[in-house]
């Protein structure tokens, strides 16, 4: 069995122990995130999908990606008001932040500390429950193949 093939599974279970059934448009859905395995959006999906499932609407798909973040199941993030998606990364437990790239998806994980100081005076009076800090830019193959298009 792949790796992808072993992670889709691990995921489907995730699915399963949540009540959602299983379907073969739900785990092709999952096996395009893990594949990809970027920030991609909903038409991005959806087109794939698509050429197994013509008669599969567009709303049907953006829920169950909704309905996957809710499980932790997908990241999801938000660039220039368009919503993308990704498989979690729950190989790492640890706490950590992303570098995004903003023409292929990659997401660098980082896994340096970078928000152990929020305890500081400014949020003095306040309870800090979560907080999102994402950086944004080109990872170094889109870098390259910018620096090589000028
Ligand atoms: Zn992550
Ligand atoms: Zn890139
Ligand atoms: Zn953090």
């Amino acid at each position: 069995m792949s790796d992808v093939d072993k992670k889709v599974d691990s995921l489907m279970t995730i699915l399963k122990e949540n009540g959602y059934k299983y379907t073969d448009k739900r785990r092709l859905m999952i096996q395009v995130l893990v594949e990809e395995d970027r920030y991609i959006n909903a038409k991005y999906i959806s087109e794939i999908l698509w050429k197994d499932y013509p008669g599969l609407s567009f709303d049907t798909i953006y829920r169950n990606l909704s309905t996957y973040v809710d499980l932790g199941i997908l990241e999801m993030t938000e660039i220039n008001g368009e919503r993308f998606f990704k498989v979690s990364c729950i190989d790492t437990d640890h706490h950590h932040h992303h570098h995004i790239c903003l023409k292929c998806g990659k997401a660098k994980i980082i896994h340096i500390d970078l928000c152990s100081k929020l305890d500081i005076e400014e949020l003095k009076g306040y309870k800090v429950d979560s907080h999102k800090f994402e950086i944004y830019g080109l990872c170094p193959n889109c870098l390259k193949e910018e620096k090589e298009n000028v």
